[in-house]
């Protein structure tokens, strides 16, 4: 790690650079282990030195004219602060300084780096491998021709910003970048401009704006139709998938009602009459003595996805606490796979199915503020989608819908490499935003997702690809 301070000459902001091997050792403050040192000071020509320094050495850091190894030993360099940053698009430096190892600055302009260095930014670097990305082959895509299956993603808290840091991360390669049906979807709820996952996802499910808070239920508390009721009435089967909590507000929305999203309890008595056929993510069932055992007389109730097989009885619950964990804490591949066992036990029905997966992390990496936690959830969404499209165009009647339900943390991305897939991100809040946040569609119908529209519209236009006849109140 370089120390390093900055100075102002006469317009330029100067960085000065301190090698660690050097204050490590005090014996080395001493004349002769500089010479090397000030024998660099003959370059580059032209800057001329009174005298060699000990403490101080107005030479210039950045290569053609040292090499790393010569650098090592020097003490201090002043050198231009441009060579640590880069400007913004108002010719302001940015804030990349952060990012190149330094723990501490001299400058006499201090007000204005305080000013860089308070703004919130974090940053990471991806990995160097992207994932691979599914190449589609648009069967039927964007075409007027039957629904059988309907797959909705969720990416709670997931705005362009954040599917944009992912594509960065991902070193310019995303799968839902590939669909070609987009619009964007407006999130306020019926009594705030800022949702929460409530209404947010309730919107969706019913077709009715709520109340902050609310799952299933209109602002009056009245039990609303879900799509998971209308399609029952066709036979279709419903799946439910979250990498997080079942009994959270997004999953909760396509089979609970109750005004308080927190009523975890009223969720799981919910789950018993509920149109569900699949549900898999976190609980801790051992909570609910009394529901859980009405609910094990109705579903196979399973502890770990590793046991689910393509012979596994439905109706299911998979109760499993790794659902709970972030990618950065070892969740892999979970929901990739618990989507994959679920298209393997609904695909052989004839009359076709409805799943709700849910990124559930990404919206808490946003509220954390923190980017790697958002990007990563994003790619392992994003891996989701990838086997979505590919479902759907094995068969050419499935349409995929991928949206959020609302954009958390202000994210906003200030710089960024597609190369190595650096990203520089500034969270503007620690809560959600009235951002509208996109839809991306795929498959048959996928034409019918375009345009600006409130987030009830979703709902109604999945009626439409289904061709259903229900008419809910609006
Ligand atoms: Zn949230």
């Amino acid at each position: 790690m370089r120390y390093c301070f900055l100075n102002i000459i006469t317009f330029l902001i100067s960085v000065t650079v301190f090698c660690k091997s050097v204050y490590s050792n005090a014996d080395t403050h001493t004349r002769k282990n500089y010479e090397p040192a000030r024998a660099l000071l003959q370059f580059p020509p032209g800057i001329i030195h009174s005298e060699p320094m000990v403490d101080f050495f107005p030479g210039y850091a950045v290569s053609p004219f040292y090499y790393q190894a010569e650098l090592n030993r020097i003490e201090m360099i002043t050198d231009n602060f441009r060579n640590y940053s880069s400007r913004n698009s108002i010719g302001k430096f940015r804030d990349t300084v952060t990012n190149q190892g330094v723990d501490y600055f001299k400058t006499n302009l201090k007000d204005s780096l305080n000013a860089v260095i308070k703004q919130k930014t974090d940053s990471l670097l991806a990995s160097k491998t992207a994932h691979s990305l599914y190449k589609p082959l648009y069967r039927n895509d964007g075409q007027n021709k039957p629904v059988k299956y309907i797959i909705i993603l969720i990416g709670d808290g997931t705005g362009l910003a954040q599917w944009y840091a992912g594509y960065t991360a991902n070193h310019a390669s995303l799968n839902v970048f590939a669909m070609r049906h987009i619009g964007l979807s407006k999130t306020s709820s019926l009594d705030n401009y800022i949702t929460d996952s409530a209404p947010g996802a309730t919107s969706i499910s019913s077709g009715v704006k709520t109340n902050n808070r609310a799952v299933g239920v209109d602002h009056k508390g009245a039990r609303l139709t879900l799509l998971p009721d209308i399609i029952a009435k066709r036979k279709m089967k419903t799946a439910i998938i979250t990498s997080g909590d079942f009994r959270d507000a997004t999953p909760a929305s396509f089979y609970g009602h109750r005004s308080l999203r927190s009523d975890f309890k009223g969720m799981m008595e919910d789950l018993v009459t509920a149109k569900v056929d699949i549900i898999m993510g976190a609980c801790n069932m051992a909570q609910y003595d009394s529901v859980s055992v009405i609910l094990k007389k109705k579903f196979n109730v399973l502890g770990s996805l590793n046991t689910v097989n393509k012979s596994t009885k439905l109706p299911l619950i998979v109760a499993d606490s790794v659902a709970a964990f972030s990618i950065q804490k070892g969740r892999n591949d979970w929901a990739t796979t618990a989507f994959q066992k679920t298209l393997q036990l609904l695909s052989k029905d004839k009359n076709g199915f409805l799943i709700m997966l849910e990124g559930a992390q990404i919206d808490h990496g946003g509220h954390a503020n923190q980017l790697t936690y958002v990007v990563s959830e994003l790619l392992d969404f994003d891996q989701v989608i990838g086997k979505a499209m590919e479902f759907a165009d094995s068969n050419g009647e499935t349409l995929v819908i991928v949206t959020g339900d609302h954009e958390t943390g202000g994210l906003t991305l200030t710089g960024g490499d597609y190369g190595t897939g650096m990203i520089n991100g500034q969270f503007s809040t620690g809560g959600h935003t009235a951002i509208p946040v996109p839809v991306f569609a795929y498959g048959p119908q996928s034409q019918l997702f375009g345009g600006v529209y409130e987030n009830t519209d979703i709902f109604f236009r999945i009626l439409k690809a289904l061709k259903s006849d229900y008419k809910p109140l609006r």
